[in-house]
C-alpha cells in the first residue's frame, strides 16, 4: 500500500487535480495499484474512468468534473490529439508542434523528445520545469511534450504545478527538483540513462556515482554503459558531443548523432 505523499511523487497530476490547477489529467497506472488510486481519487472528489484497449497502454483519465472524464476517454479513442490537448490543458504552441510530430509515436515516443531538443536553440541547463524525459522513468511535473525544453508556456505551466507540489509539501518537492534536474543521457540504440546521484560541477559539466544510474535496459554489452562504469564525470561539449573522464583523465568521448545529453537546472 502505498503512502499519499508517495502517490504523489508518482503521480503529482492527481494533485494538480485536487487543487483544481489541472482540468483533467491521463495517467498511465498499472493495474495492481488501480483500485487504490481509485479509492484515493474518490475520498478526494475526483472522477475516474480507465481504458483498458488490450495491446494499448493502459489510462485513467480523472478529473473533479464527470462530463470532462468521458470526454477525455472519447477524445482518444477517436484520436483527435488537438482537442484531447487542449482537454489536458497543454500549451496551444506544444499541441501544434505535438499534432505535427505524432505520427512519429507509432514509431517510437522517445523520438519526439529529440525534436523538442534540436527545436531548443542554445546550450543546456534548461529550465528543470520543462523535462519531459524523466516521464520515460515515471516521474515528471509536466505531461506533454514541450515544443522546445525553453517553451515559455511550459515552463509556466511547469511553475504553477510545482509551487501547488512545494505547498503541500515542500520535502516532496524538493525530491522531485532533484530529479527533475538530473542529467539524462539518451543514446538511440542503448537506452537512456539517468544519472541520479549528480553534482553539477559547472552549466555544461557534472560528477556522478557510478552505482545510482537508472536505466531501463539490460546493459551487459553496451559499450557505452562501459564507458559511464569506468568514468566520474562528464562535460557537454557540443550538441551530440560529450567527453567522459576519471577525474581528470579523459576516458573517452562520445561524438555521435544519436548520442545526447539533456541538461536541466
Ligand atoms: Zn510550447
Amino acid at each position: 500500500m502505498m503512502n499519499q505523499t508517495d502517490l504523489i511523487y508518482k503521480w503529482p497530476e492527481v494533485l494538480y487535480v485536487i487543487e483544481g490547477v489541472k482540468p483533467v489529467a491521463r495517467l498511465r497506472v498499472p493495474k495492481d495499484k488501480l483500485i487504490h488510486l481509485k479509492n484515493f481519487l474518490l475520498e478526494n472528489g475526483v472522477y475516474s474512468i480507465s481504458n483498458f484497449t488490450k495491446g494499448d497502454p493502459d489510462y485513467l483519465y480523472i478529473s473533479q468534473d464527470e462530463d470532462k472524464v468521458y470526454k477525455a476517454h472519447m477524445l482518444e479513442e477517436i484520436k483527435d490529439n488537438r482537442k484531447l490537448g487542449r482537454l489536458l490543458g497543454y500549451p496551444e504552441c506544444c499541441i501544434n508542434f505535438f499534432c505535427t510530430h505524432s505520427h512519429l509515436m507509432n514509431k517510437t515516443s522517445e523520438e519526439l523528445f529529440l525534436y523538442s531538443l534540436s527545436n531548443t536553440h542554445r546550450n543546456p541547463p534548461y529550465p528543470f520545469y520543462t523535462n519531459n524525459i524523466v516521464g520515460h522513468f515515471g516521474y515528471g511535473l509536466i505531461s506533454h511534450f514541450p515544443c522546445k525544453y525553453t517553451c515559455t508556456e511550459s515552463i509556466k505551466l511547469g511553475k504553477k504545478y510545482f509551487d501547488v507540489i512545494n505547498d503541500y509539501s515542500p520535502d516532496l518537492a524538493h525530491r522531485i527538483k532533484q530529479i527533475l534536474a538530473s542529467p539524462i543521457l539518451y543514446t538511440k540504440h542503448d537506452g537512456i540513462f539517468l544519472f541520479k546521484e549528480y553534482s553539477m560541477l559547472s552549466n555544461t559539466s557534472f560528477s556522478y556515482n557510478t552505482n545510482e544510474i537508472i536505466s531501463r535496459f539490460d546493459h551487459s554489452n553496451s559499450q557505452i554503459y562501459g564507458i559511464i562504469k569506468c568514468s566520474n564525470n562528464v562535460k557537454f561539449m557540443d550538441k551530440n558531443h560529450v567527453a567522459f573522464y576519471r577525474d581528470s583523465k579523459l576516458v573517452n568521448t562520445l561524438k555521435d548523432e544519436n548520442i545526447n545529453l539533456f541538461l536541466f537546472k
